[in-house]
């Protein structure tokens, strides 16, 4: 792994793959360009629009003096980790709490867990409130179960967070089990065996759509959004104004906000081997013949020994209503993935993870697969970068050692939970406002020193339950 996270990050690839959530892109907010040139100067310039770098824009915006603000974006609008995840707003807090309790405190593990709920709400609520289109599904999702030492690590976590959060036994704390014959039934798993099912509040959207209606409601307060404009220096004058240089000539601003995920080290070399990027790869099954009319009840993931996939069926009134959106299968490539990380190569695919992706809808749903489409079964295929830390946190705040660069990054898979209330986060430090943030925003996320000493591992694995946690 030491020499994958060696490996130098690039700039976002030209002419990636075309995501399901691009095809076509938005045509007045994909190629935008508030001018030809960069302006000379602004208040505040925004690195990245994804979740992050859109969101940081529209709570900045809802100050009266925000001043002004540039968004700069190498490719189109939203095209990277955003443009191109799975969509699924589902925390799988229990999977990771124990852990969090072990090495932060049960504390920070229930801020985290808290966190992550109160984000699927947020965005899922913004959604709603804006009436942002973005095929929302607010609703259950399932963890399909297939070995025994993960199901035991789940049971043991939940128990954990009952008692560390009684009174959330409704909302975050709230989890349903089932057996291996009631999931067969319910959740309609007929292939391979599984050992029980978990249920719990989650969602999905097209977090493409999302993004790019949060983009056009900036807009109208005053964003200036430059697409296809790559950043490709950041530097501090003596006079301690930020200088961004870009393919559109060179802007100057008091502050400057690193919303670039996977693609940070570039810009600020201190992150090199430590927000390490992560090609993830997804593939859209148009739906088999077998597979329940009205489509599958909830979103899924499949958990096994080392490894997962996630599964998202669309939405019924949705474009290709009833295709399965399903992602993961990192282990199944060579070294377990190793070659995954640190690529920033999303113009091409892994074959062995397009192979295993491909059969894994009839191996779990068996007969209720049944035969494939007449057109195939895999409508589209394409790969993504996600930014992953050595502690498998994203850094939200001040770089350590730079007035006013700010950044919210390292998101690893699990943007969609996490990128809202980071957001909101950032703005609140960076208009000294932060002294609110201590009740329901852990430590654990801001930049520190210390985080950047950590060694980068690669993705980290849940302890077993036989490590002990103090409630
Ligand atoms: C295949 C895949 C599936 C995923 N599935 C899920 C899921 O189902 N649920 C979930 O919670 N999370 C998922 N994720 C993770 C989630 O998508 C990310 O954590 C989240 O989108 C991060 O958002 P962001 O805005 O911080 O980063 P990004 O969306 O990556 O945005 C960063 C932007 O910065 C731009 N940029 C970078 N460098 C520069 C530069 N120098 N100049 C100009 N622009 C620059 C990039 O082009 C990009 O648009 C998935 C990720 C991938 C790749």
């Amino acid at each position: 792994m030491d020499e994958r996270a060696a490996v130098p990050v690039t700039l976002p690839r030209v002419n990636p793959t075309i995501s399901y959530w691009q095809d076509p892109p938005d045509s007045e907010v994909a190629d935008y360009l508030s001018s030809e040139q960069v302006p000379e100067t602004a208040d505040t310039i925004i690195i990245g629009s994804g979740i992050t770098g859109s969101l940081v824009a529209w709570n900045i915006l809802q100050s009266a003096d925000h001043g002004s603000i540039i968004m700069l974006e190498a490719r189109q609008a939203c095209s990277g980790a955003t443009g191109r995840n799975g969509g699924h707003t589902k925390a799988a807090s229990y999977r990771s709490f124990h852990d969090n309790a072990y090495s932060l405190g049960t504390e920070t593990a229930v801020k985290i867990a808290r966190l992550e709920y109160d984000n699927i709400k947020a965005v899922h609520a913004f959604a709603r409130e804006h009436n942002i289109d973005c095929d929302l599904y607010s609703g259950d999702t399932v963890d399909i179960v297939y070995d025994q030492q993960q199901w035991d690590n789940g049971v043991k976590s939940i128990e954990a967070m009952r008692k560390a959060m009684p009174e959330l036994l409704n909302t975050v704390a709230k989890y349903t089990s089932w057996s291996k014959e009631e999931a067969r039934e319910k959740f309609y798993v007929k292939g391979e065996e599984c050992v029980g099912a978990i249920s719990y509040e989650a969602g999905s959207l097209s977090a493409y759509k999302f993004v790019i209606g949060v983009l056009k409601m900036a807009l109208k307060k005053g964003l200036e959004l430059f697409t296809n404009t790559p950043a490709t220096k950041v530097d501090k004058g003596e006079d301690g104004i930020w200088c961004v240089q870009t393919s559109r000539g060179v802007v100057r601003a008091k502050r400057v906000v690193l919303a670039t995920n996977g693609y940070t080290a570039p810009l600020c070399e201190k992150f090199q081997g430590k927000i390490v990027p992560l090609r993830g790869q997804i593939t859209a099954h148009r739906p088999g013949k077998t597979q329940p009319i009205g489509g599958l009840p909830t979103t899924y993931s499949f958990i096994y020994k080392n490894g997962y996939e996630y599964m998202i069926p669309r939405p019924q009134g949705s474009k290709y209503e009833g295709d399965i959106i399903m992602g993961g299968g990192l282990v199944m490539a060579k070294e377990e993935g190793l070659e995954e990380f640190g690529t920033t190569d999303d113009t091409t695919i892994n074959e062995d993870i397009s192979k295993y992706l491909t059969e894994t809808t009839p191996r779990y749903f068996g007969s209720n697969w049944g035969k494939d489409h007449e057109d195939g079964r895999i409508r589209k295929q394409w790969t993504g970068i996600m930014g992953y830390s050595p502690d498998g946190f994203p850094f939200v705040g001040a770089v350590p050692r730079e007035k006013n660069l700010w950044m919210a990054a390292s998101f690893q898979g699990h943007g969609m939970v996490l990128c809202f209330m980071c957001a909101r986060a950032l703005v609140a430090m960076m208009s000294g406002d932060d002294e609110k943030l201590n009740s329901w925003f852990p430590e654990a996320f801001k930049v520190t020193e210390a985080r950047l000493e950590k060694k980068f591992m690669g993705r980290l694995h849940t302890k077993p339950v036989d490590v002990e946690i103090r409630l």
